[in-house]
C-alpha cells in the first residue's frame, strides 16, 4: 500500500483498559486525526451509534466485504468479526493524517506487517486482572458470559505485550494520558523508508 504522508498509531489492550477515555483525553492536542472506525459483526451496545462507534453490519456483509477484499486487516475477536475498511485509511494517510485505530492483537500483527515502517503501536493495560474484572463489571454492557469471555481473552493477550512498541498501564488516567500524548507526537514524526532512501540519495548527490 502506497501512502504519502500520514501516520499510524495503533491503540490495543481489553475491553476496559479505557482506551477510548484516554484518547478523547488527548485528542484536542495531537493534531489532525482521524479515527479508523471498524465495522463489526457484534450487537449494538446502548449508547452506541451506527457509523459513530462502529458499522454494525450482519455476517453475510461482512463476509462480501471479505471477499472484496475491503479490509486492510480484519479478526474474529470475542465471537464476531471485526475489520479495518481500507478506503478511509488510504485517504486519511494521503491528507497527512495520524490514523488511530483500536484493534486487537490480532489487526496489530497485520498493520505492522503491511505498514510497519509508519506504524507506532501501543499496548494499554489496566494495572491488574482484577482491577479489569472490576472495570468491566461496572461498566454493566455486557452479559455475564461476555465479560467471562473478555477477561479469557485478555490474558490472552497480555502474553503479546512485547509485539508493541509501548506498554501504558492506566491506572493514573492524567499520567497515563501524558504518556500516550506524546507517543502520538513522536508517531507523527515517524519517517517512512521509502521518504529515507530518497533523503540518502539526495544527500549524497548533494554532497
Ligand atoms: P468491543 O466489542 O469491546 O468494542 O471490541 C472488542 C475488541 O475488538 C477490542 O479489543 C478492539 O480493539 C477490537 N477491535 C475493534 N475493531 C477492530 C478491528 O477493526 N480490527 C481488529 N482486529 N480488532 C478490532
Amino acid at each position: 500500500m502506497n501512502c504519502d504522508s500520514g501516520a499510524i498509531l495503533v491503540l490495543s489492550g481489553p475491553s476496559g483498559a479505557g482506551k477510548s477515555t484516554l484518547l478523547n483525553e488527548i485528542i484536542p492536542d495531537i493534531g489532525e486525526c482521524y479515527f479508523s472506525i471498524s465495522t463489526t459483526t457484534r450487537p449494538i451496545r446502548e449508547g452506541e451509534s451506527h457509523g459513530i462507534h462502529y458499522y454494525f453490519v450482519s455476517e453475510e456483509e461482512f463476509k462480501q466485504d471479505i471477499e472484496e477484499e475491503m479490509f486492510l486487516e480484519y479478526a474474529y475477536v470475542h465471537g464476531n468479526y471485526y475489520g479495518t475498511s481500507m478506503k478511509p485509511v488510504k485517504r486519511a494517510l494521503k491528507a497527512g493524517k495520524l490514523v488511530v485505530f483500536d484493534i486487537d492483537v490480532q489487526g496489530n500483527t497485520v498493520v505492522t506487517n503491511r505498514l510497519g515502517d509508519i506504524t507506532t503501536s501501543v499496548f494499554i493495560s489496566p494495572p491488574t486482572l482484577s482491577e479489569l474484572k472490576k472495570r468491566l463489571e461496572h461498566r454493566q454492557t455486557d452479559a455475564q458470559e461476555v465479560i467471562d469471555r473478555r477477561i479469557k481473552m485478555a490474558k490472552k493477550e497480555i502474553q503479546r505485550i512485547s509485539e508493541y512498541d509501548y506498554l501504558i498501564i492506566n491506572d493514573d488516567l492524567e499520567e497515563a494520558a501524558n504518556v500516550l500524548r506524546t507517543i502520538a507526537k513522536a508517531a507523527r514524526l515517524k519517517i517512512p523508508g521509502n521518504e529515507i532512501n530518497e533523503f540518502t540519495r539526495k544527500w549524497e548527490d548533494i554532497d
